[in-house]
């Protein structure tokens, strides 16, 4: 080979003679290259999963080429996952819906017949129809949205309208890991918050699916491994990143509060708390009034201007706890000025911990764990947080104007997600886990768990939910936001709910981001009232993203005895082929991501990074091949001809061109919009300045996206750190610059467990029932009970914990119709523990059912090792309704994939002999109204031989779309001729 080598480059001997001859050689012509000059680059952001990572896309005659990650992007530095490489066939999809349709006149609802309209008459039809129901009761417009990555716009368009009647996926998905944190210590886990993955030595993930975070965190743990940090997985299922942790905790669904807390019984008993940490920056020597059975007990005990008072050891007296260098107590009983009792809360903290309810020994049992690995578990996180402390010298300035010359940090992280969120008692779960932060001293410290921009806010945000309601008129707050007391929830006189889902009734009071789950069921039954309109945007309602799917399906062909349909109009927005999309009355086609702008804001679901404050746009990097419009569009579009003064100008007329230009020009405070870049009349301002009509142009040239970089010493206890707090409010992500002080003990929850207890002195529940739940789901200080479907079904009867989640290559139910990714994954299976499914005598690859309180399916088993004895689990979504998403009538996602859904209802199981005479409650968390996905228990038994080869139930085949191509049985990606693989020496050397 070398002396090949030489040859072809010695003098005398041109190198293309050499090739030719070389070409001969080996009997083939010289390989056809493609023409890079036809290509361009464009640069955009990633919306095959949520974590928006920038790519380059390169772009021939409007075809995709190819996508690469950007390595210049703060989220993915150039990494891209296999479903953001899949963008091309997500594009190339046979499921893409390509003109706006209607149901076809005389044809049921859900029979899939359509007819074609023009985008003209589906918006004057919908505007009509809205500017009706506007004019007479907003209220009777729902809008519900999924995934999708513009809450900031779609919840203003909402409070422009006027109707309450809003929200997005959250409440089905992770809405207690984001409340808990909001009302705990101002940030939380995801979006809100990162581990330090540059210097935590331990780091404990909690409930973290594969599909979750997918590159920053696969970004993350590669850090951690480089450097020997220490990773737990705790989770009953072992893949994914779990696959790959140093220490799998195999923990029983829905117990993870109980781990928590008795890790927290560990380190209080063997005085592993950092105490200073918990004396400055929490409530934790507040005084709270201890009169049981009194209105007013629980309360933080205040002075006459309502400040908390702390008991101060040095002057002997009852002080403003939040005056600086105060010796607050932190222990004690004292009796207050008007005679009353008091505690503090970490006296109550202990007494609830150290009881021998949360010892390792009882916590081992509720888990399923050994009670050594707890206190292991628990004393390890302490050895890395106290004794291999991190220091990093920079000199900062506290709250208070304390100087001091380094952040001290302790190098213990966690992450956690919906395993330990999509639980009835998923709420005070993750303020559990907030607990044991702060018992190590690790919130927003190098090496633990440090906030992203805007976070921290103070607990909870200032946003008070909408509830009044009126013709023409907006709202005059958010329809969603943080309730601080019963007088805050959103009922009528009659503490009936207000809103169609009953988010801030009595049953769900802290339900943040509403509960999408309940809306076609409360819609159907007209409970609290019938509406009218259903807008579901990117919402696969009628399938996987439903509870009971084929009774959602049911009433959504529901009617009344007149012959209407009892929710009479349905709008769906998508851009592909769902099986809600089948149900539809109006279809409005919505573009892919890679042919529209979007603007990702600070305002919205943010993708800052812990040491710069980030946000990025979407560009087209393609002009659609169908009659479609993206949804944002049409939505500023709508806002204009309905007159929203938000969006209108003189004489009523569109004060916005468009999105884009929405985007640039509107502010939410003078100098505050959707984008933080290049603001400023001539983009040289950051975070804040006016509208810049040239900002779009700026974040393209700048591959999409922009960056703040705070300096170092804004980087770390920022919840107390003077000059970013006063920063946050300059660039408006706080109301103010005082301190934020995390909530160990919740006041808020208190309030609402007085008014369970008929003890507060303001609105009362009129139920009992919800009385009953407040009072014992309300705990001020982090509780664990057990999940609310498991106290109503017998465990003899359903034994095993039944959970889902998506694979790494998938993301919701958008992938399976993705050629590239349904190869990997085209059919789901229920995965058990192997021994445990031998001992039931059931086999690998066998068929079985699964049967729940609510209904039965049927699927293959699969045995593995690495999953919890008592807990079985599938892929979510891969199953398909036959027909749907462009897939052919017998593709296996829909003749051997199935869906947990069925299993599980949106109300709770009767209880008891009572039960007909009680009001259905819905399956979610009693704070929060997050959907309890994972409280499912099941029973499991063979199928017989008859019944094998085919999952059940089956459903009607999804008939085409007018239009649509015939469902590929064969997609070959092939825009170019296939290089040769087999290429001359030579010809490598000259040619790229
Ligand atoms: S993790 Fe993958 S799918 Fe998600 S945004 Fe990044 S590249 Fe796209």
């Amino acid at each position: 080979m070398l002396n090949d080598i030489l040859r072809l480059f010695s003098p005398g001997t041109s190198a293309s003679a050499a090739a030719s001859d070389d070409m001969q050689s080996i009997g083939r012509s010289k390989p056809a290259f493609e023409n890079h000059e036809a290509q361009e680059k464009r640069y955009t952001t990633c919306y095959m999963c949520a974590c928006r990572c920038g790519i380059e896309v390169t772009v021939e005659k409007n075809q995709v080429r190819f996508i690469r990650g950007n390595p210049n992007h703060p989220i993915n530095k150039g990494v891209l996952c296999a479903k953001g490489n899949a963008g091309i066939m997500k594009q190339l999809s046979p499921a893409k819906l390509r003109k706006p349709l209607m149901r076809k006149p005389g044809t049921e609802r859900g029979a899939g017949e359509f007819v074609e309209v023009e985008w003209d008459e589906a918006l004057d039809l919908l505007t009509e129809r809205l500017r009706h129901i506007r004019a007479t009761d907003p209220r009777k417009l729902a809008f519900f949205t999924g995934r999708d990555q513009m809450q900031a716009l779609t919840g203003l368009w909402a409070q422009q309208f006027g109707t309450i009647n809003w929200a997005a996926h959250g409440g089905f998905c992770s809405v207690n890991m984001a409340a808990a944190g909001l009302y705990s210590i101002g940030q939380s886990f995801w979006e809100f918050g990162d581990p330090d993955w540059d210097r935590a030595k331990y780091f404990m993930l909690w409930g973290v699916a594969e599909d979750h975070a997918s590159n920053p965190i696969k970004i993350g743990i590669e850090k951690l491994k480089r450097r020997g940090a220490k990773f737990v997985a705790v989770n009953p299922v072992r893949t994914g990143y779990q696959a790959i942790a140093d220490e799998w905790v195999p923990i029983r669904p829905g117990t993870d509060a109980m781990l928590a807390l008795s890790m927290c019984h560990v380190l209080l008993s063997r005085d592993l708390v950092d105490w200073d940490y918990l004396g400055r920056y929490t409530n934790a020597p507040f005084l709270v009034v201890n009169t049981p059975g009194e209105p007013g007990d629980g309360l933080i005990a205040r002075d006459a201007d309502g400040r908390p008072l702390v008991w101060d050891a040095s002057q002997e007296a009852f002080v403003n706890g939040t005056t600086p260098g105060v010796e607050a107590a932190m222990f004690g009983e004292y009796t207050l000025p008007d005679g009353r009792k008091a505690r503090t809360v970490m006296t109550l903290i202990a007494e609830k911990y150290l009881d021998e309810q949360y010892s390792p020994e009882r916590a081992a049992e509720v888990c399923g764990l050994q009670p050594e690995t707890i206190e292991r578990l628990a004393l390890e996180m302490a050895h890395v947080a106290f004794k291999e402390t991190i220091e990093i010298e920079c000199e900062w300035t506290d709250w208070a104007g304390r100087k001091h010359d380094r952040f001290i940090g302790r190098p213990v992280a966690m992450h956690a997600m919906r395993g330990i969120s999509a639980h009835s008692n998923g709420f005070q779960t993750c303020r559990a886990l907030h607990l044991l932060q702060v018992f190590l001293g690790t919130i927003d410290v190098p090496g633990g768990h440090r906030a992203k921009a805007p976070f921290p806010r103070h607990i909870p945000p200032p946003v008070k939910p909408a509830r009044d309601t009126a013709p023409n008129t907006p709202l005059s707050s958010p329809p969603l936001g943080f309730p601080t007391s019963p007088e805050d929830l959103v009922v009528d006189d009659q503490g009936r709910p207000l809103r169609i889902d009953k988010a801030y009734s009595w049953e769900a009071p802290l339900a943040n981001h509403g509960l999408m789950h309940m809306v076609i069921t409360n819609a159907v039954n007209g409970d609290p009232y019938p509406i009218d309109t259903l807008i579901l945007f990117m919402a696969n309602m009628a399938w996987n993203s439903t509870m009971n799917t084929n009774s959602v399906q049911d009433m959504l062909r529901e009617k009344n005895a007149d012959g209407e349909y009892k929710l009479p109009f349905l709008v769906v927005v998508d851009a592909f082929h769902s099986e809600t999309v089948n149900f539809a009355d109006l279809v409005l086609p919505d573009t892919t991501y890679l042919e529209r702008h979007d603007a990702i804001s600070m305002l919205d679901r943010p993708i800052s990074e812990p040491d710069a404050a980030c946000d990025s746009i979407r560009s087209p990097v393609l002009t659609p091949d169908r009659d479609v419009r993206p949804w944002q569009e049409v939505l500023v579009d709508l806002a204009g001809r309905l007159g929203f003064p938000a969006f209108v100008g003189e004489g009523g007329k569109p004060k916005y061109s468009g999105y884009t230009d929405f985007i640039a020009r509107w502010e939410k405070a003078p100098g505050i919009g959707f984008l933080a870049g290049w603001r400023g009349s001539d983009g040289s301002k950051s975070m804040k300045g006016e509208p810049n009509p040239g900002q779009w142009e700026k974040y393209i040239e700048n591959q999409g996206f922009f960056q703040h970089h705070l300096p170092e010493h804004m980087r770390f206890f920022r919840f107390a750190n003077r000059d970013y707090l006063d920063w946050a409010k300059e660039v408006g992500f706080n109301a103010s610059a005082e301190p934020i002080i995390m909530e160990l003990y919740s006041e808020v929850l208190q309030k609402f467990r007085l008014a369970g207890q008929g003890l507060y002195d303001g609105p009362l529940p009129p139920e009992t029932v919800d009385a009953e739940r407040l009072v014992r789901y309300f705990d001020p200080l982090p509780q664990f009970y057990v999940p609310l479907e498991e106290q109503r079904v017998e465990g003899q009867d359903y034994p095993f914990h039944a959970i889902n989640q998506r694979p790494m290559h998938m993301y919701h139910s958008w992938d399976s119709q993705n050629v590239w990714l349904r190869q990997i994954t085209a059919q789901n299976f229920l995965f058990m523990n192997k021994a445990r499914g031998e001992s039931l005598g059931l086999v690998d690859e066998g068929w079985v059912w699964v049967e729940s309180h609510n209904g039965r399916i049927r699927g293959q088993v699969k045995f593995m090792e690495g999953c919890q004895a008592d807990t079985v689990w599938t892929w979510n979504a891969i199953g398909k309704q036959s027909g749907a998403w462009g897939l052919s009538k017998d593709a296996p996602e829909s003749q051997r994939g199935f869906l947990m859904n069925h299993l599980i209802s949106e109300l709770l199981p009767k209880d008891g002999e009572l039960a007909d005479e009680q009001r259905r409650l819905t399956n979610s968390d009693p704070v929060t109204g997050q959907a309890a996905w994972y409280d499912l228990k099941v029973r499991i038994y063979p199928a017989t031989a008859e019944e094998s080869g085919t999952s059940w139930p089956q459903f009607t085949a999804v008939q085409p779309l007018p239009g649509a191509p015939a469902p590929l049985t064969e997609i070959r990606y092939q825009t170019h001729e296939a290089v040769h693989l087999r290429r001359s020496l030579s010809d490598i050397l000259k040619r790229r």
